[in-house]
């Protein structure tokens, strides 16, 4: 059997008797692990971009593990109980298809999906499971990521801790689908963080539930100054928000009230951006507490955000509950797991998706995607929602760490500057990137090459035979036809 083992020092090595990682303080040196199972592909994270990776893989008849540090696959979807799939009636493609198809079927979304996009969060723990275990794919819940083995630049072995002690496991190929790279960064590679640091605000999401949404819609309908409420309005009288993913959104103005009774709570929010939807009956999903300046990679910070957050969520609800028509009633029916982090490492690639590059939707002969330019950048300065709404191709290179072999990256933490990174972050790419890297991976392992070494046409023609559009091109055929 082979054995990985630690070192305190911080750096990796190897000898002939083993190989040795250092990355928790607390091990001891050169301890000893038994490698607990080796796989062609072990996706790290079991998130909105590691399920579709792990399938991906899998469908190419690759051994596929998952590892994830909670108890249930969904990632952000889940945890940060996110409905809103922003672009997805009009990405269909490849196992998102498939995914859209599972969400009809199981009635958790609209039918037909594309039009809506609000699908009930709760479900894709069900849905990704299903995938994941209807293809075979080895899943190691509870297990946290800790370090990494390497061979020069190659990662042969990650580390896990979890009720059952420390454990490695070792693969040909890895993917970082962690939403902050961690595997990546444990590895050493480079990476940026926001601009100079500072990253997008964080938030904690909630939902309300047992809301009159006829008595707050009468109200609503009598405040044209002081709220921006006119689609909700007109979706609570159609169908009092009873129909799946028929989302409202109210209104970027609440804030005017906020400040007449501020003071009764001091601890409601200092933005203004307030942000609910509503997929169920009488039951708000809201998006509005924020902090800023804090390192969704850092564990202290984390801690200021889930204090801040939840005195937040609580506020809120309160001065709705207090103020608002309709709320009368209501009870917080849930808050997030965590403190919902939109931005942290990008792992910098081979190539990097940049601003200019949507800006001109460009176009790459080794394009993998597509990536819709709808800038979503919630910034402590500048809430940017801009972008020209076309789509930009993205290059095969952004989901290879630059000076790592045995790896690659999908979802949240793929090379793109800051606000390229705020659109390509969303559900309906980072799904699509784990569709890529998947494929990608096991491709590279049957052919016993380095992902970048992979010849790219070979990988496009395998996406396109499994019905992804890799390109700009791909779709406007897909129109045509
Ligand atoms: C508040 C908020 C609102 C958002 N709103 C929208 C929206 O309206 N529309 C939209 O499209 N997108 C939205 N997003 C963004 C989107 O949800 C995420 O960017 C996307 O889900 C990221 O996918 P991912 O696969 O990269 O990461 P995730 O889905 O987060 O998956 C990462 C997985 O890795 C696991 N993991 C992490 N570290 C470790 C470790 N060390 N060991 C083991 N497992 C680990 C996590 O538990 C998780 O399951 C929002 C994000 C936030 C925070």
């Amino acid at each position: 059997m082979r054995h990985a083992s630690w070192s305190r020092r911080g750096f990796l090595f190897s000898t002939g008797a083993g190989l040795f990682v250092a990355g928790a303080a607390s091990a001891p040196a050169g301890e000893s692990i038994p490698v607990t199972a080796e796989y062609d592909i072990i996706v790290c994270g079991g998130g909105t971009s590691g399920i579709p990776a792990a399938v991906a893989a899998a469908r190419q008849g690759a051994r596929v593990a998952v590892i994830e540090r909670y108890g249930f696959l969904g990632g952000n979807v889940a945890f940060s109980i996110m409905p809103c799939w922003h672009h997805l009636g009009d990405h269909h493609s490849g196992l998102l298809t498939q995914f859209a198809q599972q969400v009809e079927a199981f009635g958790v979304g609209p039918a037909p999906l594309k039009e809506g996009n609000h699908i009930e969060p709760e479900a894709v723990k069900i849905l990704f499971l299903n995938m994941a275990t209807d293809h075979r794919v080895q899943l190691y819940l509870h297990h946290f990521i800790t370090g990494v083995v390497k061979e020069g630049n190659r990662i042969t072995t990650v580390i896990t801790e979890s009720k059952s002690g420390r454990r490695a496991f070792g693969a040909k190929c890895f993917i970082d689908a962690s939403g902050d790279g961690d595997l990546c960064c444990h590895a050493g590679a480079k990476f940026n963080l926001g601009v100079q640091g500072e990253t997008q605000g964080m938030a904690l999401r909630f939902r309300v539930g047992y809301v009159d949404f006829d008595k707050f819609a009468d109200w609503a309908a009598g405040q044209p100054n002081d709220l921006s409420l006119g689609d909700m309005v007109k979706t609570v009288r159609q169908g009092g928000g009873k129909s799946w993913g028929k989302a409202f959104y109210f209104g970027s103005r609440l804030d005017r009230r906020y400040d007449q009774v501020r003071s009764q709570y001091p601890d409601l929010p200092s933005n203004t951006y307030f942000n609910c939807s509503s997929i169920r009956p009488n039951e708000l999903s809201i998006n509005t507490t924020r902090v800023y300046k804090l390192d969704g990679t850092n564990a202290d910070d984390l801690t200021k955000a889930e204090i801040v957050m939840r005195k937040q969520a609580w506020a809120v609800w309160r001065f709705l509950k207090e103020n608002v028509p309709g709320f009368g009633a209501s009870v917080i029916t849930e808050t997030a797991i965590q403190a919902g982090v939109r931005e942290s490492r990008t792992i910098v690639g081979d190539s990097t998706l940049t601003v200019d590059d949507g800006a001109r939707n460009r176009e790459f002969e080794d394009s993998v995607q597509t990536c819709r330019v709808t800038f979503d950048s919630h910034d402590q300065q500048h809430y940017e929602t801009g972008g020209n709404k076309g789509l930009v191709d993205v290059p095969f290179g952004v989901l290879l760490p630059q000076g790592l072999d045995g790896v690659l990256t999908a979802g949240r933490c793929t090379s793109c500057d800051h606000l390229m990174n705020s659109t390509f972050r969303r559900m309906e790419n980072s799904f699509q990137s784990g569709e890529v890297a998947g494929t990608a991976a096991a491709l590279a392992v049957k052919k016993g090459l380095a992902p970048r070494h992979l010849p790219v046409a070979e990988l496009q023609a395998q996406l396109r035979r499994n019905g992804f559009k890799t390109c700009q091109k791909d779709r406007q055929k897909q129109k045509r036809t």
